[in-house]
């Protein structure tokens, strides 16, 4: 059994969908009252013999669901995400109280375009962007002030990485606000694959140019591996991007412990 803290719940997993072998969502009941904003992230964890691991994972779920999402790489030799790998539904874990606020979306700058660079999970915050924002829509009313556009470019080194890809592709069908492209970096694997291909820092310039984005009224997201998020705002610099005007949610460092908070 998990114990609840002053500051964790008991969570307990209500569904579980593995997409490969080491790419996976779970959708989790949180064990208490929970409210956060799309874009935040919340500190999961187990505790393992008398060692209490924990780890920073972005919310995929919008506000207005009652579970909490989550999109999960395995790292074969991490400290914490084997232990997650094994948890099947019904099982329980810890997850802090509070989310933390950070890579919420830009609606104070005045730049009414948003464009989002993935690789693989780090699709996680911009899904319950769009999850949230489609249902205001769908419901009439709007909670972003202006005429706000977003702009996702999403990379994986194959097609099966993507996880929520045809969910997004419905969206960006659907919505004059929304749309989607996913690359893959290694097409010799995926022969399937008819879509675009190249890293996402390969193709920044290309959609940026494409979906007619200017520095002046575009806020860059930048989420995931570290080398993408510090290529991608190199090139967005070089184009005329301001340093406050990018936003970056790095997963891990390399070859480091990466820190639960
Ligand atoms: C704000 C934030 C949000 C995050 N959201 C998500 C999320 O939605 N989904 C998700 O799967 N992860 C997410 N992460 C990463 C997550 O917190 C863990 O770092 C990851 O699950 C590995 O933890 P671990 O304890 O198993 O590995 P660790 O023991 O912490 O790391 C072991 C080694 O592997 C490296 N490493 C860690 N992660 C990766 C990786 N993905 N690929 C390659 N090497 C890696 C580390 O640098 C280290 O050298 C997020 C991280 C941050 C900071």
């Amino acid at each position: 059994m998990v114990p609840a803290t002053d500051k964790h719940y008991t969570a307990a997993i209500i569904e579980r969908r593995d997409f490969s072998e080491d790419l996976w969502l779970i959708r989790v009941d949180p064990g208490g009252p929970f409210q956060f904003k799309p874009g935040q992230y919340v500190t999961l964890g187990v505790d393992h013999g008398d060692q209490r691991i924990e780890r920073a994972y972005s919310i995929v779920s919008s506000p207005y669901e009652e579970a909490l999402e989550f999109f999960i790489e395995l790292v074969p030799k991490g400290a914490l995400a084997p232990h997650l790998y094994k948890l099947q539904k019904g099982d329980m874990m810890l997850c802090r109280k509070i989310p933390k606020d950070r890579f919420t979306l830009d609606l104070k700058s005045g730049r009414t375009h948003h464009l989002l660079l993935a690789t693989v999970t780090g699709i996680a915050p911009f899904v319950s962007y769009v999850r949230t924002l489609y249902q205001d829509w769908k419901n009439g009313g709007s909670p972003m002030p202006g005429n706000h556009k977003l702009y996702c470019l999403q990379g994986g080194s194959r097609s099966w990485e993507f996880g929520y890809r045809e969910e997004l592709e419905r969206f960006a069908a659907e919505v004059p606000w929304f749309k989607y492209v996913a690359t893959i970096s290694r097409p010799w694997e995926d022969a399937a694959w008819k879509g675009e291909t190249g890293r996402v820092d390969d193709l920044v310039r290309k959609y940026t140019e494409q979906w007619g984005l200017r520095p002046e009224t575009t806020t860059g997201y930048l989420c995931g591996h570290p080398s993408m998020c510090e290529n991608g705002q190199g090139i967005l610099q070089r184009a005329g991007w301001q340093k406050g005007s990018m936003f970056e949610e790095v997963y891990f460092i390399p070859g480091k412990e990466a820190a639960a908070e």
